[in-house]
């Protein structure tokens, strides 16, 4: 969707008047003016979704965010567990696939 001048100019003053007020563009806390546009959580918030289109682009499985752990075989369901730390891990030229179960979230 292509703004128009005048939504442009709009955005550009609005974008100005919190830059000036020392403003998060994205949520308004008060932040150091010579510093980024954004505050540091907002930041940090950023730098998270980045990291995860990275991954995925990647086709790699996101660790830090894996939470249940379900086998499964022809028979079904053979062992759940929620609410955990994963670190997953491939041995033996690949042949092998190992869950470490780390911790409890
Ligand atoms: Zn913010």
């Amino acid at each position: 969707m292509a703004l128009t001048l005048s939504q442009l100019a709009r955005q550009r003053r609005w974008v100005k008047n919190r830059r000036a007020n020392g403003l998060c563009l994205r949520c308004n806390t008060k932040i150091d003016v010579n510093q980024h546009r954004l505050c540091e959580a907002c930041l940090a918030k950023n730098r998270e979704r980045k990291r995860r289109i990275r991954m995925k682009k990647a086709g790699m499985i996101d660790e830090k965010r894996v939470m249940r752990i379900e086998v499964i075989d022809e028979g079904g369901l053979k062992y759940m567990r929620r609410d955990c730390a994963v670190r997953i891990s491939v041995h033996d030229s690949g042949r092998t696939l190992k869950l470490f179960i780390v911790g409890k979230l």
